[in-house]
């Protein structure tokens, strides 16, 4: 029997591709061959960096870089296995304690990313019989956790607890179970989510409620807690956040109760079917978290950093979507408009990039700042944006 050839079957990637560049939606890498730090050497030039996740200078520092050496030598460089396998170290009890005692929670458990803890906590916590009420400006994860979960999920407008309620009320009561989620500081616009108020509807309509204090780690509160202990909220909830940020390691994890904490160490299948988090990425997260709660002093100056920014832009007379946390994004107008600006400012040799539909609605130029940025650093910077 003759079967017809099967055409070309990876064309639509040529269309697709084009469609991508047609919309100016196309995005690509830029190669750094430098240490983690306010200055870095980007496609062969230096750059002064606005846009790094390592809020409090960690991923660079001395120390973890010494943890990461020495769990090497004495643990090797894999993990060779699962958790519940071969790949649980003392290095990640060591770990998941030191997290709980940042969070002060009960328990904590360790996963490969932020993402994939994201994942494995919502798709273990809820399912089809099950709603979820986001932020409609949640972190992709999020979105990706419900979708794999199979629950119901319905978003609420960004930082809207009005709209919440309504939905509660239209949406609760035909449903088992219901987790509200949210980004604690919100990763485009750095605004922050009402905690408060959310935690009070939480209480009255039965609810559950994720956080993800990504962005909130290291950053917020006394000793780094993140932003719902700066809240002193002390109700019961599930915490979710990066190794990657403000603790310049690798790797995501959940903290809460011990029972959750165990029943996610049996459920949550990005965390039981994945090999555990390497020797060096674990290390330097414990170095990190040591480091958060013994030099508040970073976060003062990345505080300070924060505020001479803002007073700044204020001068200036440009109007930044929040100036609530290090995350500081400003609109400027139509993609081509804020591209060319990306680029201007790149052409400054300062890296601060346009942040483009889909990840937002609208195109923003977003700033972040960084303990270890000098005031002349962000003098530049402002002089940069006063010439645009
Ligand atoms: C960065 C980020 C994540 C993902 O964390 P990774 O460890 O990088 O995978 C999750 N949630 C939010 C809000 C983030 O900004």
């Amino acid at each position: 029997m003759k079967t017809e050839p099967i055409s070309k079957p990876y064309d639509w990637l040529d269309r697709n591709l084009a469609s991508i560049h047609k919309a100016n939606w196309y995005r690509s890498t830029q190669t750094i061959t430098s240490k983690a730090g306010t200055i870095a050497t980007i496609d062969g030039r230096e750059m002064l960096i606005f846009a790094s996740n390592n809020y409090l200078g960690l991923a660079g520092d001395r120390r973890l870089i010494e943890a990461a050496i020495s769990a090497t030598q004495i643990y090797g460089t894999g993990a060779t296995g699962s958790r519940l396998v071969t790949g649980h170290l003392a290095l990640h009890d060591q770990l998941e304690q030191a997290i709980a005692d940042l969070k002060t929670t009960e328990a904590a458990l360790v996963f490969s990313s932020g993402y994939l803890a994201n994942l494995g906590a919502i798709s273990a916590i809820v399912g089809a019989r099950d709603l979820i009420l986001g932020d409609a400006y949640n972190h992709s994860c999020l979105k990706k956790g419900g979708l794999l979960s199979g629950a119901q999920a319905i978003d609420y407008l960004h930082l809207d607890i009005a709209d919440l309620a309504a939905k509660l009320q239209e949406h609760r009561a035909k449903y088992r179970r219901c987790l509200i989620t949210t980004d604690s500081v919100f990763s485009m616009d750095g605004d922050l989510a009402p905690l408060r108020a959310i935690m009070g509807l939480a209480d009255r309509y039965d609810c559950m409620v994720l956080v993800d204090e990504a962005h909130g780690t290291g950053v917020f509160g006394d000793r780094g807690g993140g932003l719902t202990n700066a809240l002193g909220i002390e109700q019961e909830l599930i915490q979710v956040g990066t190794l990657s940020k403000a603790l310049g390691s690798l790797g995501g994890y959940v903290a809460g109760s011990a029972k959750l904490i165990d029943y996610l160490r049996n459920r949550a299948a990005t965390w039981i079917y994945t090999t555990a988090l390497s020797p060096a990425d674990t290390a330097a997260a414990i170095a990190a978290i040591n480091l958060v709660k013994t030099e508040p002093e970073r976060r003062q100056q990345l505080w300070q950093n924060v505020e001479f920014l803002k007073q700044g832009l204020q001068d200036l007379g440009i109007q930044a979507i929040a100036c609530d946390s290090p995350i500081i994004a400003i609109e400027f107008g139509d993609i081509e408009l804020t591209m060319q600006i990306a680029q201007h400012l790149r052409h400054n040799g300062i890296f601060a990039p346009a942040i483009r539909p889909p990840t937002v609605p609208t195109a923003r130029i977003r700033l972040t700042l960084m303990a270890t940025h000098t005031t002349s650093q962000i003098q530049t910077l402002l002089q940069s944006l006063a010439n645009v």
